[in-house]
């Protein structure tokens, strides 16, 4: 029988025999003592990669948004945030529950962008002298952006406008670049080039990439050290990490060209998809390694049973198809996924 092919995310790639070799090899220290050597290695290579001063291993994404909005906002401040954002939507409201910070949620525009007149319209009134009736007003410190955003490339004149906003307001930026190299490969950019136009940007390993684990914090030095102190609060400061940072670099070092090829394995599928009678793509997201899609007549969840009886797993999230290329689906599967939905429309 073929291998599985899985569509659902690209968090379930695992580790090659070249990984797994420079795992095996991984120099380690205690580097909560700040001794490991290789974890220091991956933290000056993402620095280096994002044109950022400092770099900072967590253990996952989730957690180096949680130190990125507690480094910025102090107790009951405001951060303006995408309703649909990973950090608002799929964190477990950490940001409030544990970083006491309060989320004001704003739409996402089609494009993935927060439209900027509501951003500036969200941002709370504020005050040089004491003004009483500011008080009832959490102080926003922070506006939170996505990219890639569902797939889609959020532009760099966008990111600069909305850097000089927030600049001008008194706000930081975060940026949650979880897949910040798959925006820069659709853009043909240095990753720096879109990483200057936040103050902290994080991304993961362990998504395209490839790695087991880990995501990265990079900012500031000055900044990078408070979010250091919150990682340890966390509970995220590691011993001999170095064996989870290894395949952090190897991932840098060896599986940032290769994105390309996702890229064009995603644009495929979604044209073989839409091209079929039945399947409504969202073409103009297609636009790194994500394909949005919806189903005209029949039920998502009895297609996703008629696949996974193929061997193909896919996501389904109410009437939404989500599927999502990355390093072990070759383009021989995003034919053999195509053959498989004409087979079930037919
Ligand atoms: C996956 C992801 C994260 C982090 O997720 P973890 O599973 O905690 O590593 C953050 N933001 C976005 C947009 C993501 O897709």
């Amino acid at each position: 029988m073929a291998a599985m092919i899985d569509l659902r995310s690209d968090t379930v790639t695992k580790p090659t025999a070249e990984m797994r070799a420079a795992i095996a090899g991984a120099e380690v220290g205690d580097d909560v003592y700040g001794e490991d050597p290789t974890v220091n290695r991956l933290e000056r290579l993402s620095a280096e990669m994002l044109g950022k001063e400092s770099a900072l291993f967590l253990p996952t994404g989730t957690q180096a948004n949680l130190v990125a909005v507690m480094t910025h906002c102090r107790r009951g401040d405001e951060f303006i945030v995408g309703r649909a954002a990973h950090v608002f939507h799929y964190e477990a409201g950490g940001a409030a529950a544990l970083g006491s910070a309060h989320p004001h949620p704003l739409d996402f525009a089609p494009d993935g962008t927060l439209d900027l007149d509501e951003v500036a319209a969200a941002i709370r009134p504020t005050s040089d002298h004491f003004d009483p009736l500011l008080s009832h007003f959490a102080p926003t410190r922070l506006l939170c952006l996505e990219n890639t955003q569902d797939g889609k490339v959020v532009p760099l004149d966008y990111l600069a406008e909305a850097r000089s906003l927030a600049t001008a307001r008194g706000l930081a930026v975060h940026l949650d670049g979880a897949r910040l190299f798959n925006a820069a490969a659709a853009l043909g950019v240095a990753p720096a080039e879109i990483a200057k136009h936040a103050d902290t940007v994080s991304f993961c390993l362990s998504k395209g990439l490839g790695a087991p684990a880990g995501s990265m914090l990079c900012g500031p030095s000055e900044q990078l050290h408070v979010a250091h102190h919150h990682r340890k609060i966390l509970g995220g400061g590691m011993r001999q990490v170095g064996v989870l940072a290894a395949a952090g670099c190897y991932a840098l070092e060896h599986n940032l060209d290769r994105l390309a090829d996702d890229h064009r394995n995603a644009e495929r599928l979604a044209l073989g998809l839409d091209a079929l009678d039945g399947f409504a793509v969202d073409m103009p997201g297609v636009q790194t390694n994500m394909v949005f899609l919806r189903l005209t007549r029949e039920d998502p969840a009895d297609f996703a049973k008629f696949m996974a009886e193929r061997g193909i797993a896919i996501l389904v999230e109410g009437p939404v198809i989500r599927l999502v290329t990355h390093l072990d689906v070759t383009a021989q599967d995003v034919e053999r996924v195509i053959a498989s939905a004409e087979e079930f429309v037919s």
